[in-house]
């Protein structure tokens, strides 16, 4: 593979990036300047160094991301801002997307890649990935509601499958498990009680955590053991 395609699908720096870097002597492979970004190198056994970072490849990028409220999830939109715009430049030339979305609402836990194979899997209702959400509600929800939730409630004509609840003491808040994704789901599946969801954060997707250092509207990697955890839950 080419030098600068090399490091601009790693979502380190532009192909023109590339060439000036490895025109000041910034690229090194195995340890000696190129200066030619047209260069073939092996992903494999040669050893690349972009400004000063050991650049491993990987054929496919993941990023968890916090997602903020007022953002939509998608790549791009008319008017509204959209998740990718939370990514810095040269993550968004590497073709990444959300897998599965949230409301303009809602906000935490989105897992953005471009690996299509395996949001295609997290995202089938065959392989049911689950999805844990923080709700916080208008009223305190009914007696029996644990019990409509799990035995698989109709919304809109179609049933669902069966959802579990943990709520808190005062029942106005707490968590909702899901293996599905059915449009605005949780809103609705509380509004067949006659409540409102008022607040909503998904925590958990795929059997990978909301990270608590990361703020809302920041990102990081996945690690490995991560992206392992997903594929197993995929
Ligand atoms: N369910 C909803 O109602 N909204 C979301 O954003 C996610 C799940």
């Amino acid at each position: 593979m080419r030098l600068d395609k090399f490091i601009s699908e790693c979502g380190i720096a532009s192909r023109r990036e590339v060439a000036v870097a490895a025109r000041k002597g910034q690229v090194l492979v195995n340890g000696t300047p190129c200066q030619r970004p047209d260069t073939h190198i092996s992903e494999e056994t040669d050893t690349v160094v972009y400004m000063g970072e050991r650049v491993t490849y990987r054929r496919f990028t993941y990023i968890m991301l916090n997602k903020p409220a007022g953002y939509i999830s998608a790549t791009e939109d008319g008017k509204l801002p959209v998740v990718t715009e939370l990514l810095p430049e040269r993550l968004r030339r590497i073709g990444l997307f959300p897998s599965g979305r949230l409301d303009r609402d809602t906000v935490g836990l989105m897992i953005l890649t471009n690996d299509g194979a395996l949001s295609h899997k997290l995202l089938s209702p065959k392989h049911h990935a689950e999805k844990v959400y923080f709700y916080r509600l208008a009223s305190p929800l009914a007696e029996g509601a644990e019990k409509f939730f799990s035995e698989g409630m109709t919304i809109g004509g179609e049933v669902c499958k069966p959802a579990f609840l943990t709520p808190s003491e005062d029942r106005e808040s707490g968590l909702v498990t899901l293996t599905e994704g059915k449009y605005h789901q949780v809103k609705r599946m509380f509004e067949s009680l006659r409540n409102k969801v008022v607040f909503l954060e998904r925590i958990s997707f795929g059997g990978v955590s909301l990270d608590p250092s990361l703020m809302r509207g920041e990102w990081r990697y996945l690690t490995e053991e991560e992206v392992e955890t997903l594929r197993k839950n995929s």
